[in-house]
């Protein structure tokens, strides 16, 4: 759209004439030196993505060549800012990168759209207006674009794009009042551009994936082989691809590196062996086990051996099974916002039937990586291994964390004894602030913790106190929450009342301004008056929304459902006395966490009552055949001899299921919460 039909800037009602005659005329009129003060200073501002196969030494003085084109007579770039930068990029990361210094770009640069946005903001500024080439250069997501657009506005810069037509009304300062500076159409334009820019960056996206998605089907690899691969290279199929050199890779066997990865599975899988003890047996032989080479940078660095490490990579890789798996990580994009993480095993993209030569079947590899960690709970059942050397499953895998760091407790079995262990690794974890105050080895043994946890239960959970103990709990929780709530709603209201003060002041002032005989320093001293009660106003309106949502959310918390607790059995039970996996279930269907503080020595026991638990119970118990128990714990005296208890109180008429009786928003409830002093076993 093109709008070149302006009007006289001075004085409405004129015939409209365009700017290009009025500047021509004033420019006859008054040639040379009034040339001077009809020029329109503006700045350009442009974009080259380090996405696009765009080359900035061709595009930046291009999309320059074209604002300048657009540009009426009289008008003059005074200011050239530019990057080198992807248009996804976050406001507030933009013009912080130094990409464009790669480049020998032929333009004199300014700065970068962040230093555009301040200059415009200073009452210095050496610009009315900016242009652009198309407005998808400022940004390649609307909201960001448009925020920029708005900043400019707010600071009383237009922005200009030069494929949608120069609009001198559209400038502020050049402006006479007699239209908006914005005006309906060319908005209605631009947001359409806009739209339009960052509906195509998206269907590239989307276009991509589905590329890569494809690929993988096809079983080519992204990326270095995995261990125990080399990459097979193949022409490829796109003619024109081919063409540039480009090339496919399929992964076949390493003859030295393939037989590795099968022994490391072996050993993992059948003889449940550690990482770091694979680690060990592989590096006693380098030539007949060579070491990994990792892929350098972001903290990775050449070991030349076996760390546990590169062993629970390996084991984790599915590509080894012969099937091509894509999208196990997301790549972080700082400047974008996005977090890398790695993907659940729900989020892969498997190929639909094996591409390469595989390593190690789908069962091996299941019974040997450590991807059942996504899962809720734990490993799917605990059937234990023939194989003499098989570790024992341990009863409370999963469930124990380190509350030092937060970090999951390893189980391990040394002279017959169980413990779980936490040793966080000070490569990785070296800088934390909770590092230092962490024993290399913190510890506890696992019968510390099963004693407090049948308490726990037999008394919290299917005891006749439960309802007493839980609602102590939570009256003491909502307690705090209440004073605290308290506490802030004082604070606000007397933050209030303090500004409420201060406006009256402020007004007094007002009155009492006495003319000191100069109406300017009148006029300032009468300004700042204003600005400081404007802000005063601002920040009454913040405190009293605060103390709105304060009060508000005091009125929501809804005290917890002691009622859940009446769905679940309720007698002398002792969990002790079910077998291992049944346990488990148990504790999976309570969201059982335990954390153990080895420095404190206490235990904080949590378990989630959720609208589901109840059922879960009941299924896990109804499932079991009852058959021999768990004997070598069972306490005399814990409870009285049956065959199984929980059982049998479920199935009594009078704790029959009922519907969930309430659920917030989704969300369990919280649950009981018991701390109990720990007796020692840190090592
Ligand atoms: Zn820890």
């Amino acid at each position: 759209m093109t709008t070149h039909d302006l009007r006289h800037p001075h004085g409405a009602g004129h015939d409209e004439v365009s700017l290009l005659d009025w500047l021509h005329t004033v420019a006859d009129q008054h040639l040379p030196e009034a040339l001077h003060d009809v020029a329109v200073p503006v700045a350009w501002v442009g974009r080259t993505s380090t996405d696009d196969a765009q080359d900035p030494t061709l595009s930046l003085p291009r999309q320059l060549d074209n604002a300048r084109k657009a540009l009426p007579p009289g008008f003059v770039i005074v200011a050239k800012f530019y990057d080198v930068e992807s248009g996804r990029t976050m406001v507030e990361h933009r013009g912080t990168g130094h990409a464009h210094e790669q480049f020998d770009i032929p333009i004199p640069r300014d700065g970068s759209i962040a230093d555009l946005l301040a200059e415009a903001r200073r009452p210095d500024r050496r610009f009315v207006a900016v242009v652009c080439e198309s407005i998808e250069r400022i940004a390649r997501v609307t909201y960001f674009s448009t925020k920029i657009e708005y900043e400019l506005e707010q600071a009383g810069v237009a922005l200009l794009a030069a494929d949608e037509g120069i609009d001198v009304t559209a400038i502020p300062s050049l402006n006479d009042g007699s239209a908006p500076f914005r005006r309906a159409t060319p908005t209605l334009t631009r947001r359409v551009k806009q739209a339009i820019a960052e509906w195509y960056v998206l269907n590239m996206l989307e276009l991509s994936w589905g590329g890569l998605k494809a690929h993988t089907g096809q079983g080519y690899n992204i990326g270095k082989p995995p261990y125990g691969y080399a990459a097979e290279r193949l022409r490829h199929p796109v003619k024109a691809k081919a063409h540039e050199g480009k090339t496919k890779h399929r992964l076949v066997p390493d003859p030295i590196r393939g037989p590795v990865v099968t022994q490391i599975f072996l050993w993992r899988a059948v003889h449940r062996l550690g990482y770091d003890e694979i680690a060990t047996r592989l590096n006693l032989d380098p030539d007949r086990y060579p070491p990994p080479d990792p892929i350098l940078g972001e903290g990775r660095r050449r070991v030349g051996a076996w760390t546990g490490s590169s062993i629970r990579e390996i084991l984790d890789n599915p590509k080894h099974t012969g099937y091509m798996v894509w999208n196990r990580r997301k790549r972080g994009h700082r400047a974008r916002g996005v977090k890398g993480r790695v993907n659940p095993p729900t989020a892969w993209v498997w190929s639909a039937r094996p591409t390469h030569e595989s390593l190690v079947t789908r069962e091996v590899f299941t019974a040997a990586s450590t991807i059942g960690r996504f899962r809720q709970g734990s490993r799917a059942g605990s059937e234990s291994n023939p194989h003499p050397r098989t570790r024992r499953t341990y009863l409370l895998r999963s469930y124990v964390r380190c509350d030092l760091c937060g970090h999951r407790a390893n189980g391990e079995t040394t002279k017959g004894h169980t413990y779980y262990r936490c040793s966080p690794n000070p490569k990785n974890h070296g800088h934390l602030p909770w590092f230092p105050g962490h024993p290399r080895a913190a510890m506890v043994a696992e019968e510390q913790l099963t004693e407090p946890l049948a308490r726990f239960f037999t008394e919290r959970i299917f005891g006749l106190g439960r309802r007493h103990y839980l609602a102590a709990v939570t009256a003491d929780i909502q307690q705090t929450a209440r004073s605290a709530s308290a506490a802030r709603q004082a604070e606000l209201t007397a933050a209030i009342g303090e500004l409420a003060r201060r406006q009256e002041n402020l007004i007094k002032e007002l009155e009492r301004l006495e003319p000191s005989g100069d109406p300017d320093v009148d006029d300032a001293w009468r300004r700042g008056i204003q600005a400081r009660f404007a802000a005063t106003v601002t920040e009454l309106r913040q405190k009293r929304q605060l103390l709105a949502e304060v009060e508000r959310t005091a009125r929501a918390t809804t005290p917890a459902e002691v009622g859940l607790l009446d769905q679940l059995p309720q007698g002398s039970i002792d969990l002790r006395r079910l077998p291992d996996d049944q346990q488990r279930e148990i504790y999976d269907a309570f969201h059982l966490e335990l954390r153990y503080n080895s420095v404190r020595r206490d235990l904080t026991i949590r378990v989630t009552l959720a609208a589901d638990t109840a059922q879960i119970v009941a299924a896990a118990v109804a499932s079991t055949p009852a058959g021999p128990q768990r004997t070598k714990e069972q306490r005399p005296g814990a409870c009285a001899p049956n065959p199984n208890p929980v059982r049998d109180v479920c199935g009594a008429p009078n704790a029959s299921l009922r519907e969930p009786v309430l659920r917030v928003a989704g969300d369990p409830l919280p649950g009981c919460l018991a701390r109990s002093r720990g007796t020692g076993g840190v090592r």
